[in-house]
């Protein structure tokens, strides 16, 4: 049999550098399997999708509208997305040229990641962070520069990254999530133009993900593409925001030049996206204001009281701004091996959390808390007094 592919991670058996994504899944099955345990591992909303979305779907598939629709997306969807941007955002984007629709953000990062990577570029990563940007630009041949941020509060300061530019001025392009996954931490205005008054003087592309842009807590959004236009490959999608994660659907907004590019990566791999999903994500991007909301109010509650419960265990935190993630310090009493005390939490406290070095940043655990507030007070109790009962052995 002929060799898959060369340069195969000898760990993994696979060419994708780490594959770190393909570990957070299997934990998550190995945890299912566990008797009454309350799973706070997966990134996915626990809401239902709105039923106005699911109307259009609906209405959509008995129209018939089953057929090749336009690669980049529907002009009413683009459109819709154009919209979105300028009002929630203040981002100015031709819905024609300049935004192209992909199966979800994770289709959007590898179509990126193919489009501006030739092999050997280098790719900044500040960690911790979503694993597929690494995995993806691995597989397509990039060089990732992790680049650890737990020092600043998971924020990349611009001291750092003037560092990282010095030692690596040819790097490609940077990865920015805000608001971050597995921290929940969000930039700043302040933040972000720290980091833009050096990005603008070199020639990278700035690729900022974006996709819980409508789930933050204490201030409205910030974004890179606002203050950089010309250097940044926006991600969004409606998974998050909306309760679409099965969908599959991400939007990329940039230069004409390079998003041209990119869709005919997009078109190569998927023709086009099922008709139903952009009519769907057109009514979310258009008439969807108000769902992130509700959403939004459960998500507070649960974080506020989250902050409040670990800081009474004295266990040290990430803040989270955004998104739907607590990301603690493994306090020096337990095993600090992060995938090794996941499972031994799994089995004995009946809680499943994610290790941090799943997301580049060992000694620390992720906690989802998009799971109801009953379910979370259940899985802190049991922390607790897990925690307890090991500070005392
Ligand atoms: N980007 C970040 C930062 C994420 O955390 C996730 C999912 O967890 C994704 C992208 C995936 O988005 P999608 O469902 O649109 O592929």
């Amino acid at each position: 049999m002929p060799e898959v592919k060369k340069n195969l991670d000898k760990k993994t058996n696979s060419f994708v550098q780490g594959a770190k994504p393909s570990q957070i899944i299997s934990l998550n099955k190995e945890f299912k399997k566990i008797d009454n345990i309350v799973l706070l591992t997966v990134g996915e909303p626990d809401f239902n999708t709105p039923e106005h979305i699911k109307k259009a779907a609906i209405a959509d598939i008995q129209a018939n509208d089953s057929h090749y629709g336009p690669s980049s997306g529907t002009p009413e969807l683009l459109q819709s997305v154009a919209d979105f941007l300028k009002n929630h955002y203040h981002l100015n984007y031709d819905p024609a040229t300049e935004i192209v629709n992909t199966l979800g953000v994770t289709e959007g990062i590898c179509d990126t990641m193919k489009t501006i990577l030739n092999p050997g570029d280098e790719l900044i990563v500040p960690e911790p962070t979503f694993p597929v940007y690494a995995a993806a630009a691995s597989a397509f041949g990039g060089k990732i520069v992790p680049v650890s941020t737990e020092e600043s509060g998971f924020i990349l300061t611009a001291e750092k990254l003037k560092q990282v530019l010095l030692a690596h001025p040819q790097a490609k392009a940077i990865v920015l999530t805000t608001p971050g996954n597995p921290t929940g931490v969000a930039y700043n205005e302040k933040q972000i133009q720290a980091l833009v008054n050096v990005l603008k003087n070199h020639d990278i592309f700035v690729i900022s993900d974006e996709i819980y842009s409508e789930l933050t807590y204490d201030r409205p959004h910030s974004s890179f593409a606002a203050a950089l236009p010309g250097q940044t490959i926006l991600f969004n999608g409606v998974s998050k925001s909306h309760a679409m994660t099965g969908y599959r659907l991400g939007i990329i907004a940039g230069p004409q030049s390079i998003i041209s590019q990119i869709a005919v990566i997009h078109q190569l791999i998927t023709t086009a996206l099922p008709d139903v999903v952009m009519a769907a994500a057109t009514e979310a991007f258009s008439a969807g204001e108000n769902d992130a909301a509700t959403m939004r109010v459960e998500y507070k509650k649960r974080r506020d009281y989250l902050i409040d419960a670990f800081t009474k265990l004295d266990i040290s935190f990430a803040y989270p701004d955004g998104a739907f993630y607590f990301f603690f310090k493994i306090p020096d009493y337990l095993e600090q091996d992060g995938f090794k005390l996941a499972r031994q939490i799994a089995e004995e406290a009946k809680v499943g959390l994610t290790p941090g070095v799943a997301f580049g940043q060992a000694g620390y655990l992720r906690l989802s808390y998009a799971a109801s507030l009953d379910q979370i007070k259940i899985a802190v109790n049991r922390l607790s007094e897990f925690f307890s009962k090991q500070k005392q052995a």
